[in-house]
């Protein structure tokens, strides 16, 4: 027992400096002090040209809530929530949506499971112990393992599951959150059709770095129809959107 709580301090004191790093860390990323057309990469450029910011794209939108490592919410939020199908809940605004979203795609035979969506803090910080454990028995120094940990399960606050507007969907021919959803036909119908519904898919590939996040062909988050669609389009992040938003309002 006495190994257990030491072990639970070693790591709740781990993930006070990764937290302080990171918040470093990504604060260069996002920072506008930062911003650099070149480092932005071709997104950036195609979206200031096809002028995104109008009247729109507004910071002050509930459904932007920005969370990550740098933009914790307090462990304590809970937001107003209604049962999806399947039986997991969502913020009450989207969970009408995502019915409806799997709805439309069965009528194309495509069948979307929803394995994960509104997670409470206290089970962010189960995902993260259970991720920081399982690294260490794959033999990882336990700095590495809670390094590694929070690019898949984040601590709790800094994961966006708590808001209630996020999912983790998959097609039914492959009920694992794996690469290899990338192959299944509701991935593909997905990425087609998400921003229809107001859904972004929010860890694209090589993104990891302003995301903080590994590529996630299964995490879809809702910003509203408009905003998803210029996200999508122009292959952006949630980060850049808002950085390039908050930019052009100054
Ligand atoms: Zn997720």
């Amino acid at each position: 027992m006495k190994r257990i709580i030491k072990c639970k301090n070693v790591i709740f004191f781990l993930c006070s400096v990764f937290c302080v790093f990171n918040i470093n860390y990504a604060s260069n990323i996002i920072g506008a002090d930062k911003i650099n057309t070149e480092k932005k990469g071709p997104g950036f450029e195609i979206a200031k040209e096809k002028k995104i910011i109008s009247s729109n794209h507004n910071l002050e939108n509930p459904f932007l809530i920005l969370v990550n490592s740098s933009n914790p919410i307090d462990v304590n939020f809970v937001p107003p929530l209604k049962e999806v199908r399947g039986g997991l809940m969502m913020h009450e605004s989207v969970a009408r949506i995502v019915n409806k979203m799997i709805k439309d795609a069965k009528k194309e035979d495509i069948n979307l499971v929803v394995l994960s969506a509104y997670r409470s803090a206290e089970r962010q910080a189960q995902l993260f112990e259970g991720k920081v454990k399982a690294n260490v028995e794959k033999g990882m120094d336990l700095l590495t393992a809670t390094v590694e940990a929070a690019k898949i399960n984040p601590l709790p606050g800094t994961s966006e599951h708590q808001t209630g507007l996020c999912m983790d969907i998959v097609d039914k021919s492959n009920l694992k959150l794996d690469y290899e959803n990338e192959n299944t036909l509701g991935y593909k119908w997905l990425l087609e059709h998400c921003a229809e519904y107001g859904f972004i898919l929010r860890y694209p590939k090589d993104k990891t770095e302003i995301t903080g996040i590994i590529y996630e062909p299964w995490h879809f988050r809702y910003v509203g129809v408009d905003i998803a669609k210029t996200i999508m389009e122009n292959k952006l992040t949630l980060e850049e959107y808002i950085d390039i938003v908050s930019k052009a309002k100054k």
